[in-house]
Formats: structure tokens, C-alpha cells, sequence
């Protein structure tokens, strides 16, 4: 269907409009979009803004690209051929919210249950991502979702042991004499903190990758240890050992500031350089070396990042590496210590964002985004409650991003299931819709901002009117709450309120108008002196909380579900790393940057190739028993003997054969949180 752009054309004079980049990375970087004659003509990052310093990531720079592509969505559609078919017809949005409305009501009339939202880090955005979509789901009584898909594994470990997802101020790495980072590629998907890490290394800081991936980070650090998917466990624990053994401790740290101490030595103990090199798949002077390098080097910093807890012993990982610091006393310089995750220093008010208080009074059940192809495939069972028989999506792209997709797609496909997404594009999900609704993009709507790498909040303001007859998400929500009798007044706040309500009296609203940002009043140095946010005030070892679940209450080496060795007939270890042009499945659409990627990639180490014939630009195909996708093979180092890298995430339709990486990743959980396991995946490749 063709469809021409609608443009505001009310201001003559350009102006800059300050907003914040909306994209799941820690960057959260502070945007500048100048717009001449309603039509908004540069995106650039903000050089008022310390942390973004008037820089923004390839992707992102072409946000006009993406705002004002041809076929962005501008109007309301419905199905009009079979499932799948990606066939519509346009409506108004009278109708289209009628139907709906008319749909959900009868269902929720049965059993509201049945009804499921499904959303993600589509935008991060407090508003658009996760206040007025909620209040209405908490009204209807719907299924709640367990959103895991990416970082509650690595979540829940910081909160067993840190107490919260707290940790180092980004700024500081700039500071450190040594930095790890560890299972990051900070060049591809985090840019800002690459920046603070080369002025250490100017300053002389000694860098240091651990990844499966040889990366473009990984090229421009001292050291590369290229471990096994899934083993960084057993390698903070030979760490410890090697610690321990030195006696490179902090026992004054250890003795205020820690609990489970005894306990941990004695696990750690068992841990030999020899046998983690064993399962790491790295040399043992490698491992003795790192650890003489984080025992004897001030102030020593550790970038964790999400790759490394996508496979089953995800918790138990990052639980193990975020102790090290607490053995050497890291945390008592500003520059020393860990991050994950910054998100949980936020002062949110997310129940006033959210009013759980609207539920019902006995809790919905639970859905988890990861098994949504299992789940969307159950009938009604007293053991998972009422089918699934209607989804909301918006601002994710299951059928693209989430694992098993063969499963997904055959979910999505039901005949029976009413679907809604709201989207900027026709993606591989909203081909499956039932209604197709059109949601603004950043450019186009209020929102605020938290950030999970750095401190500041950061709030987005529109830049131009509304592309067509576009709707923010937290509008398209609120007027299915009119259509739908919800009287309560949580229903008739407006966009900018739900801005102001987000932190309340907790930020000064002045200042992030003025600015576009505002920093939180924070320690350098957060946990100098202990005061860590668990119930113990301690960095806790050992998680009574965890043995109370009858887990095991200290960090230990899990290994993955799907070991490697354990098939003859899939023998590689597959993970499935973001291409650097692509966010997850975000921006696969936008034509420059798909050029620059050209096809899904599988990188494979010459060795693996060889005994395979795959030469460089071979068409392989990547299978196991849950499915198989084509992509190029990339002969290359980047991949280290016995793993391949399945570059992500593609939509399906704009792949090789209409499918991707997904098609062979399983449902399978982490340890902690329930996370999904994308690295935890064997597979064969062969010539297709
Ligand atoms: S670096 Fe991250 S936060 Fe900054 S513009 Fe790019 S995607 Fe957005």
C-alpha cells in the first residue's frame, strides 16, 4: 500500500528540540533534533549533555531516516487475508478502537486472563513503555507478563548480592588503571562508555575483553580471553582462587563489608586456575595472569554486560563476578568496582506510573515473554489457566526476537487468537496482527527517561507533530480505556502529566525542561564504606534468600543446558550477538543500514570451516532439532574454535529464506530471574 508522509509545516524558523534517545542500550544518550518548517531534518546527540558530548551511534544518527521512511505506518489497519498474510485494509480509529474494545470486553467478560500484553525495551520510555499500557492491563485483570527477555538473570544476581541494580558511576571507568569487560562489546552497543574506557587506557588503564566473540572491542584491548559461552562462572571463581592463594585481598573490606566470607573461600578453594581452564577452554597462565592483574592493580573496574547471562547458569555468573570486587576492596575508590546495571538508583515512582492498585484483588497469573511460543501453543489447564486467546503487542517484535520462533510463528498463526500490535513498521509480528495500529516514534511524543549505564534522567520532548494519524502508545491506551468505560481519573492523564508524575518532587521538572537532562545526586564512591542495599547492609556471598527458595545460597559454575560435547550431531556452540548497525530487530528496516550488514552473517572459525567446506560467503545453514535458518558464513577468528557467532537479529522476512537466528534458540530459563537462554544453543552448519 502506498501512502504519502503527512508533515507539520506550522514553525518557519528552525529550532532544536531536546528529547533522549529511546533504544535499549545504556547510552541513553540526549538527543538534539532541529526542525525547519514542522519537518524535522537532523538528529544529533547533545553536546550539553556530559555523558552523550554531541555524539550518537551510527544508528541512531539516521533517526530521520527511520522517522520519515516510506513505509512507516500512518493509519489504522485491519486484517484482511489469511493469518500471516500481512494483508490489510485501512480503518478508522473509531472503528479500529470499537472492534477492539468490543473484542477485549467479551473476553475479559470470561476470563480476562485470557488477554496478554506483550512488550518490551521497544522504546525505554517511562510513558510510552510502561504507565497508561499498564494502568489499562491492571484494570482489565489481563495476564501480567514476566518481561525476562534480556536482563532480569543478571537482575535478580545483583539484587541476591548488591541488593539492587547499583554499582560504579560510568564516568569513573575514565579513571580506573584497569577495566574488564566482560561479556560487552562496548564499540558495537556502547558507544559512550568506549569513549570513557579509551581516556583510561590514554592514561595508561590496562584493557581487558572476556567474550566468546573476538570483537571490535576485543581488537582494541590489551588482552582477550576468548572463553567458552556460559563458563565466565568457573573463571570469576579461579579468580577468587588465585586471590585468595595471593592473598590479594582486602581483609579489612572483607570483614565490614561482606557476609558468607568463609563459605566463599572455601567454594572459590576448589577452583584452580587448571580447572577452569579446563572449562573455559582458555590457557591456565591466562587466567593466573588476569587474576594478578585485578589483585594488584588500583583502581581496578568491571564493565558486566548482558552477553555473558543468556545461558543457563546466567545468575550464578554475574552473582560470581560481581563479588570480586568486595575480595580486593575495588569499591573504596570511585573508579574501582562493577557495573551492570544503574537502573535500580532511579527514584521512580512506578506505582503511581503504573496504579497495580487497579487490579483485581486475587493477582493475575503470569506469563513469561520467553515461553511465549510454548504458551501461546497451550489449551486451557488447571496447571496454566485459561488459553491464551488475545495479545497486545507493542514495542517488541516477538515473532523476530523471541527464541524457538518456529513456535511462535505457529502461535501467532492461530486462527482463533486476536491480535493487536501497535508499531511503527510492518515487522515479522505485525504481519500476524488482526489490528494494526500506528504509534509515534520518538520524535513525535513526550516522554521521560531513565538510563541503565549512566545516572541522569532525561526527558523527551516532541519535535513534530504526529506522523499521519499516528498515536503515542500511552494515547492509543487511553482511548481504548474511554472506549471501554474505564471511568477511573489514572485513565485521563495526559502524556506530559505521566512525564511529571514519573519522579515527581524527586526531580526538579524545571531543570530537565531547561535542559533536557538532569543528573542524580550521587556518591562517587557508593559502597566505599559498605551500605550496600541488601538486607544485610553487606555485600551478601552467601543469599539467604536464595537457600530460603532451596537454592544454593553462594555463586557456583552451572553449566549451560546445552553443553557442549553432549551432541555428536550438533557440536557447535551458537551465540547470537547483535550485528553492530542493528538494536535487536530495531532499525533492520532502515535501507542504509541494512546495507552496510547485507545479509545475516554466521562468523565460524577456519578450523570449524574446513572440516565443513564452508568457505568465506559459503550460504550455510545453521540447524538443530528445534529448526534451522541460512545465512553467509564469514570465515573468520572473530569466532573461536567450536562456537559460531549468528549475527542478530534480522527480521525474518528481510533474511534468507524467511527465517533467523530465533529459529534454532530454545525456551529454556535461566538459574535466576527466568531469563530466556540465547547462548545456551547447540547447533551444526553445513553448505545449504
Ligand atoms: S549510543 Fe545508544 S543511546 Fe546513544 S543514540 Fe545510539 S542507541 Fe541511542
Amino acid at each position: 500500500m502506498s501512502m504519502s508522509l503527512t508533515k507539520d509545516t506550522t514553525s518557519s524558523a528552525p529550532i532544536q528540540v531536546r528529547g533522549a534517545c529511546p533504544h535499549d542500550c545504556p547510552d541513553s544518550c540526549a538527543l538534539l533534533t532541529t526542525v525547519e518548517n514542522g519537518v524535522a531534518t537532523r538528529v544529533q546527540g547533545n553536546p550539553g549533555h556530559p555523558h552523550t558530548d554531541g555524539v550518537l551511534c551510527t544508528k541512531v544518527a539516521r533517526y530521520t531516516e527511520r522517522s520519515y521512511h516510506a513505509e512507516r505506518l500512518l493509519v489504522p489497519l485491519r486484517r484482511s487475508g489469511p493469518k500471516g498474510s500481512g494483508q490489510f485494509v485501512p480503518v478508522s480509529w473509531d472503528q479500529a478502537l470499537a472492534d477492539i474494545a468490543g473484542r477485549l470486553q467479551a473476553i475479559a467478560a470470561r476470563a480476562p486472563e485470557a488477554i496478554l500484553p506483550y512488550s518490551y525495551a521497544g522504546t525505554m520510555g517511562l510513558v510510552q513503555g510502561e504507565s497508561m499500557d499498564r494502568r489499562f492491563f491492571h484494570r482489565l485483570g489481563a495476564s501480567q507478563l514476566e518481561r525476562t527477555i534480556c536482563a532480569s538473570a543478571g537482575a535478580e544476581a545483583l539484587a541476591q548480592t548488591l541488593g539492587d541494580k547499583v554499582g560504579m558511576k560510568l564516568e569513573f571507568f575514565a579513571q580506573a588503571r584497569l577495566i574488564l569487560i566482560w561479556g560487552s562489546n562496548p564499540i558495537g552497543s556502547h558507544l559512550h562508555f568506549w569513549r570513557y574506557a579509551q581516556q583510561a587506557k590514554r592514561n595508561g588503564a590496562r584493557l581487558v575483553c572476556i567474550d566468546p566473540r573476538k570483537t571490535e572491542t576485543a581488537d582494541k584491548c590489551h588482552e582477550h580471553l576468548a572463553l567458552r559461552p556460559g563458563t565466565d562462572a568457573a573463571l570469576a571463581l579461579a579468580l577468587m582462587h588465585e586471590l585468595i592463594r595471593n592473598d590479594w585481598l582486602d581483609h579489612d573490606y572483607i570483614a565490614r563489608h561482606t557476609l558468607g566470607w568463609q563459605a566463599l573461600r572455601e567454594r572459590a578453594l576448589q577452583w584452580t586456575p587448571e580447572r577452569a581452564a579446563d572449562v573455559c577452554g582458555l590457557p591456565v597462565a591466562q587466567i593466573r595472569q588476569l587474576a594478578r592483574d585485578y589483585g594488584s592493580t588500583r583502581p581496578a573496574a568491571i564493565r558486566l554486560n548482558y552477553g555473558m547471562q543468556r545461558v543457563r547458569g546466567a545468575g550464578n555468573a554475574v552473582r560470581a563476578v560481581v563479588c570480586l570486587p568486595a575480595l580486593t576492596g575495588a569499591w573504596r575508590d570511585p573508579a574501582g568496582g562493577v557495573l551492570l546495571s544503574s537502573a535500580g538508583q532511579f527514584p521512580v515512582r512506578r506505582a503511581v506510573l503504573q496504579r497495580p492498585d487497579l487490579m483485581p484483588a486475587r493477582r493475575p497469573r503470569s506469563i513469561n515473554m520467553s515461553t511465549i511460543g510454548d504458551d501461546l501453543l497451550r489449551p486451557t489447564l488447571a496447571s496454566f489457566g485459561p488459553q491464551i486467546e488475545a495479545v497486545i503487542v507493542y514495542n517488541s517484535n516477538p515473532v523476530a526476537v523471541a527464541p524457538e520462533s518456529g513456535k511462535v510463528v505457529q502461535g501467532f498463526a492461530r486462527e482463533d487468537l486476536f491480535t493487536v500490535v501497535l508499531e511503527h513498521f510492518q515487522t515479522d509480528t505485525a504481519d500476524y496482527a488482526d489490528y494494526l495500529l500506528p504509534a509515534t516514534t520518538q520524535l513525535e511524543h513526550w516522554d521521560i527517561h531513565l538510563s541503565y549505564g549512566h545516572t541522569d534522567i532525561l526527558l523527551n520532548r516532541p519535535a513534530i507533530a504526529p506522523l499521519g494519524q499516528a498515536r503515542s502508545n500511552a494515547r492509543i491506551f487511553r482511548d481504548l480505556a474511554a472506549q471501554m468505560g474505564f471511568a477511573e481519573p489514572a485513565f485521563a492523564d495526559q502524556d506530559e502529566q505521566l512525564c511529571r508524575q514519573a519522579f515527581g518532587d524527586a526531580v526538579d521538572y524545571a531543570r530537565l525542561q531547561a535542559q533536557g537532562f538532569a543528573t542524580l545526586k550521587l556518591p562517587d564512591a557508593p559502597f566505599a564504606a559498605g551500605g550496600f542495599p541488601t538486607p544485610s547492609g553487606k555485600c551478601e556471598f552467601f543469599s539467604a534468600r536464595l537457600a530460603a527458595q532451596g537454592l544454593d545460597g553462594l555463586p557456583d559454575y552451572l553449566p549451560n543446558h546445552e553443553l557442549q560435547g553432549s551432541s555428536a550431531r550438533h557440536p557447535l556452540a551458537m551465540i547470537s550477538p547483535p550485528a553492530r548497525h542493528f538494536l535487536n530487530s530495531t532499525f533492520v528496516n532502515v535501507r542504509s543500514l541494512r546495507a552496510i550488514e547485507i545479509e545475516p552473517l554466521l562468523e565460524i572459525h577456519p578450523d570449524d570451516a574446513q572440516a565443513r567446506g564452508i568457505a568465506s560467503g559459503s550460504l550455510v545453514r545453521v540447524f538443530n532439532d528445534r529448526g534451522s535458518y541460512h545465512c553467509r558464513a564469514s570465515v573468520s577468528h572473530r569466532a573461536r574454535p567450536g562456537v559460531v557467532n549468528g549475527l542478530g537479529i534480522w527480521w525474518r522476512k528481510l533474511g534468507l529464506n524467511g527465517t533467523n537466528v530465533n529459529q534454532v534458540t530454545g525456551q529454556a530459563l535461566t538459574d535466576l530471574g527466568r531469563a530466556a537462554t540465547f547462548y545456551d544453543c547447540l547447533v551444526q552448519v553445513a553448505v545449504a
